[in-house]
């Protein structure tokens, strides 16, 4: 008999212990890596191999190619498994990954290096057929020259570097004294965050509401969409809540945006998992971006479609077996999700340290995505997200129910975290008659 094909994790925190179970289920030998920092997640004692890569700062580690390249080396590993975040949208780890043997699981690299640059992906898909946010994506030669053409676009404009991403290096322009001034320091962030000053110009919207389509790709041109997200509940552009469906939208657009999603991809032969993100202003869809990988959100696609999006990502990958049909992709009820952040739920100032006690809720339909437990000890080096709740009922409200219940049985003692902030939220009316925008949770909310 064939040995069980072997995956590297070249991740951690909660997308390492996902992907953990999604492939031991599926049968494969799974190697994981760590920094020293995190040696005991839980998500190491369960793989078959664990291998320490180096110390706690992301970039002697989790962001070390060829530490991770030489671990999967040493391992034998078949693929390499990015999650999101550190190295899941960096081509060219992608290549060398490819290149050394091992299987990069996401789409072709090329194809990573275009959407990872947000000038070039507007204007890809743009030519695809998909509506984009008006603006400017060309040469900035002058003050006087993009003076003008803000003028033509109108004020307010937002500034964003083509490189950027995680928010930043964005500026929101009102007038047009401040414009050259945004430019220049856009640019010079830009370069200083990114390596690349290259910075355009989008209109900005006012109260926009932030909407996903999920895309799945056989590589070789066939697509099927996995439905929309509604993910408009962010703070500092992070998302907080998110939920699947997206609803209170017109549902003729909606369905003509997610067959545009798929008609684009297939072009592209786009293969595994991506989302295309969407600003939604009256009654307009404009495309901001495309992540070319697994999101913190897939979780609530997941729940009303019945897929496993993760395990789909490693069967295309190894076995390169696509099972996915569009008429068969039905919805299924109403999801959401809260991410769980060690953080202070008012100054939202990160929390690591020792986790006392937890007590993960549970039920029907209910979903607890962590790598938590008691004793477990937060570290001040990464991301703050430490657990996502999950929950799916029939409708929308009875999901507001569920997660209410769900957050109430939930305990994290030891750190603060934002599980009060999302029981307020839970409660909010604008928030109840899906009556928000982007800006809603720090402009209303958390004022
Ligand atoms: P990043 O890659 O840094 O996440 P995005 O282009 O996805 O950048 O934008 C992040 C967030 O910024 C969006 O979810 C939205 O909240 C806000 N944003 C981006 N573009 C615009 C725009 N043209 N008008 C208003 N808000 C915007």
């Amino acid at each position: 008999m064939k040995n069980p094909k072997k995956i590297l994790i070249a991740n951690r925190g909660v997308i390492a212990i996902r992907a953990l179970r999604a492939a031991k289920e599926l049968g494969y030998q799974v190697a994981s890596v760590y920094s020293t920092i995190d040696k005991d997640q839980k998500h190491l004692k369960l793989s078959d191999e664990a291998i320490c890569i180096g110390p706690a700062a992301s970039k002697d580690s989790y962001l070390n190619e060829a530490a991770i390249i030489a671990a999967a080396e040493l391992v034998g590993a078949d693929a390499i498994y990015p999650g999101y975040g550190f190295l899941a949208e960096n081509s060219s780890f992608a290549e060398k990954c490819n290149q050394s043997g091992f299987k990069f699981v996401g789409p072709d690299p090329k194809v990573i290096e275009i959407m990872g640059d947000k000038i070039k992906a507007k204007e890809l898909i743009e030519s695809l057929g998909v509506p984009i946010v008006p603006g400017y994506t060309g040469n900035i030669q002058s003050q006087d020259q993009i003076e003008n053409i803000v003028d033509e676009i109108g004020y307010p404009v937002i500034v964003k570097a083509s490189a950027g991403g995680g928010g930043k290096g964005m500026r929101v322009v009102e007038k047009k004294k401040d414009l050259w001034d945004c430019v220049i320091s856009a640019q010079n962030e830009a370069q200083l965050a990114f390596g690349n000053g290259e910075v355009f110009i989008e209109k900005y919207l006012q109260k926009p509401r932030h909407i996903e389509v999920q895309v799945f790709g056989d590589g070789k041109g066939k697509v099927v969409h996995l439905y929309s997200r509604d993910c408009s509940l962010q703070r500092r552009y992070q998302k907080i809540v998110e939920e699947a469906p997206a609803i209170n939208l017109p549902q003729d657009k909606l369905n003509e945006i997610q067959n545009i999603c798929v008609k684009a991809c297939s072009e592209l032969k786009y293969e595994g998992a991506g989302t295309l993100e969407f600003l939604y202003e009256n009654n307009e869809f404009y495309f901001i971006e495309m992540n070319t990988r697994i999101q913190v959100e897939h979780t609530v696609t997941e729940m009303i479609t019945g897929v496993d999006l993760v395990q789909a990502q490693l069967s295309l990958a190894l076995e390169d077996r696509f099972d996915l049909e569009q008429d068969k992709l039905k919805i299924n009820g109403h999801a959401m999700q809260c991410r769980i952040n060690a953080e202070d739920p008012e100054t939202f100032i990160p929390s690591p340290g020792k986790i006392s006690n937890v007590h993960r809720p549970g039920g029907y339909h209910v979903r607890f995505e962590s790598q938590i437990y008691s004793g477990y000890e937060v570290p001040s080096n990464y991301d703050s997200l430490i657990a996502e709740v999950i929950v799916k009922d029939g409708d929308r409200e009875n999901t507001i129910n569920k997660m209410r219940m769900a957050l109430t049985e939930l305990v994290v003692e030891g750190i603060k975290t934002n599980q009060p902030l999302h029981l307020k939220i839970l409660d909010d009316n604008g928030f109840k008659n899906v009556d928000y925008y982007i800006k809603y949770l720090e402009e209303e909310l958390i004022k």
